[in-house]
């Protein structure tokens, strides 16, 4: 389990200030000194946009590597009041981009709208992080399968560079609310995830798939039996670098 690579994905939300960059130092620290024990993970951090091209440039060519959270629909310039293109990402030296995540989705993000922000992403270069899951009321309704199939198949297409795509399935009624799915559950997700994205690719190596819901330094040890999830993605337990180190810390112990 612990040779193959993970990610470990620290999404901010709207939180953090230049001097938060303290952080992703002592997360560095932590990784550069655990490296030596050939640990086979990534770190990625996902700060709001004020803060990306100031960590971009602190740990370029380090162990940690910053990608934005969201992304406008149009690849380049336009004019669009607030808006931060996969371009102007790019420019700033994210090498990431989250897409998809419930929170924007929420806030209107359409299957058209994800599909563009998807393709002007890989357009330039950028890595991207789509994400996916159901709702306490699908769940209830035995619709997981089905709403995650249609959020899959609604955006990815074969033409995609899925070398360049990873998958986050993060159920919404686990995001902030200390739950998480069972074991058994996750494990027939993830692996009907990876169904659909080998149909959808055409590949027997489909892209990376990662949960995210509520993980911490406490229930990690229960992802550990799961080699069908090649990492987390981490909203609240991000922030801190004790919460975040312990995560990586008791995943491997
Ligand atoms: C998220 O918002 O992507 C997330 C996983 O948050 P949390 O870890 O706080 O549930």
């Amino acid at each position: 389990m612990a040779n193959n690579m993970r990610y470990f994905i620290g999404n901010w939300k709207m939180f953090g200030v230049p001097k938060s960059i303290n952080i992703l130092d002592k997360i560095n620290t932590f990784t550069n000194f655990n490296k030596r024990f050939n640990k086979n993970y990534k770190i990625i951090i996902t700060p709001p946009f004020t803060l990306i091209e100031s960590f971009a440039k602190r740990f370029k060519n380090k162990s940690i590597f910053i990608g934005g959270q969201n992304c406008y629909h149009k690849d380049s310039f336009g004019s669009n009041t607030g808006s931060i293109s996969p371009f102007m990402l790019k420019k700033i030296g994210a090498t990431y981009v989250i897409i998809g995540h419930s929170d924007n989705r929420a806030e209107g993000d359409t299957a058209k709208m994800l599909k563009n922000k998807v393709i002007g992403s890989l357009n330039n270069n950028l890595k991207i992080v789509f994400c996916i899951g159901e709702n306490k009321k699908e769940k209830k309704k035995k619709l997981t399968y089905k709403v995650l199939r249609n959020q899959l198949t609604k955006v990815l297409e074969k033409k995609f560079n899925y070398n360049n795509i990873i998958i986050a399935y993060e159920p919404i009624w686990s995001i902030g609310t200390g739950k998480i799915p069972k074991s058994e559950d996750l494990k027939k997700i993830s692996k009907f995830i990876k169904k659909i994205l080998k149909g959808i690719f055409k590949t027997k190596k489909p892209p990376k798939v990662l949960y995210g819901g509520s993980v911490d330094g406490s229930n990690i040890a229960s992802f550990k039996s799961l080699k069908e999830i090649d990492g987390f993605l981490i909203g609240g337990a991000s922030k801190s670098s004790k919460k975040f180190i312990d995560i990586i810390k008791n995943y491997y112990r």
